[in-house]
């Protein structure tokens, strides 16, 4: 008798235990979404700019070539492939480039698909590259620029878009994640 019974309450806590791990994956779940949607939500309720940032274009009057896109996919001619651009393509009459922002040069260097690269770290967590730099870049890591600061010249060293001439390719980004520099830069009314 005390065995069957005692296989009764095992076979009770089998099926019980079933619901208890059905119901704790349905909560996993649930808080999976819920935090997913709370942290997805969170770029546009952060105050980015403030009324003290004041952000000038990196170029005089440019011309968007290629314009950010983190969805839509667009062609890059060079390497004859289909991709998301997380960054602006700019030309000007001059291909001068400038400091977005007040901050702190934080790294010069040559990569091959991206040229050389300038980034500048400015304050609340935003920073910019400038790519595609010809060789006389004008700042050095440790300088601190000014909004509208000249730091080179937009050449064609990033290999990654050579048939694209010469350009800069400029991007942003707010606590390491790429955000759209036309957030922040007002390049439709240059
Ligand atoms: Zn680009």
């Amino acid at each position: 008798m005390k065995i069957k019974k005692s296989n009764k309450f095992v076979e009770f806590f089998k099926r019980f235990g079933v619901y208890v791990v059905a119901g704790a994956i349905v909560l996993a779940v649930a808080l999976t979404f819920s935090i997913t949607a709370i942290v997805n939500s969170l770029p546009d309720a952060v105050d980015v700019g403030g009324p003290n940032l004041k952000f000038s274009l990196p170029m005089t009057n440019p011309t968007i070539l290629k314009d950010f896109s983190s969805t839509a996919l667009q062609e890059n001619t060079t390497l004859n492939q289909w991709e998301a651009h997380l960054a602006l393509d700019l030309q000007s009459e001059d291909n001068l480039v400038y400091s977005v922002l007040d901050g702190t040069v934080t790294e010069v260097k040559y990569d091959y698909m991206t040229g050389n690269v300038v980034t500048i770290t400015h304050a609340n967590g935003l920073v910019s590259y400038y790519s595609s730099l010809g060789e006389d870049v004008l700042v050095k890591v440790g300088d601190t620029v000014k909004g509208g600061t000249q730091i080179g010249k937009a050449t064609a060293t990033a290999n990654s878009e050579l048939l694209m001439g010469d350009h800069l390719h400029f991007s942003m980004t707010l606590n390491n994640d790429k955000v759209d520099p036309n957030n922040y830069l007002d390049l439709q009314n240059k």
